[in-house]
């Protein structure tokens, strides 16, 4: 299996509720290892061209607003499949539909506020990932 990485974000509503540890828990006992992590205060000029993609989806401004009402913690998760293993490990983006086990099942208050952002492809990791860290903090 590849290994991998891919970008994670713990969301304010998470970092609110003082949830990063339990979260981190499930990321490493899943075998991601955090190679890289910053807790941050997200502009709005930051908030609006990380979620670029969804700009013309109708809960865009909603979705910024909420990414910068509280501080976030962004990581680099490295490890076998780490994208799709990562995707695994959040849940499904509603709650509702997230399996047990999952950070979004057991911790996301909403579709809006579930907790997590990971990248859904290897691609996207990359650019992400470049998004928010530099080489030199990438640290295995
Ligand atoms: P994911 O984070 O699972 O990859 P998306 O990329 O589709 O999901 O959406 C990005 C983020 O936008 C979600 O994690 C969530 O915070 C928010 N979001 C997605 N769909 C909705 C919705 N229908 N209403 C409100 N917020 C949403
Ligand atoms: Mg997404």
């Amino acid at each position: 299996m590849p290994i991998e990485r891919t970008l994670s974000i713990i969301k304010p509503d998470a970092t609110k509720r003082n949830l990063t540890g339990l979260i981190n828990a499930k990321f490493e006992k899943a075998g991601l290892r955090i190679i890289a992590q910053k807790r941050l205060q997200l502009t709005r000029s930051m908030a609006e061209k990380f979620y670029e993609i969804h700009k013309d989806r109708p809960f865009y401004n909603d979705l910024v607003n909420f990414m910068i009402s509280a501080p976030v913690l962004v990581q680099v998760l490295e490890g076998n499949n780490a994208v799709k293993l990562n995707r695994d490990v959040m849940g499904a983006t509603n709650p509702d539909d997230a399996d047990e086990g999952t950070i979004r099942k057991e911790f996301a208050k909403s579709i809006e506020a579930n907790s997590v952002h990971g990248s859904d492809s290897l691609e996207n990791a990359q650019i992400e990932i470049s998004f928010f860290f530099a080489n030199i903090e990438l640290v295995v």
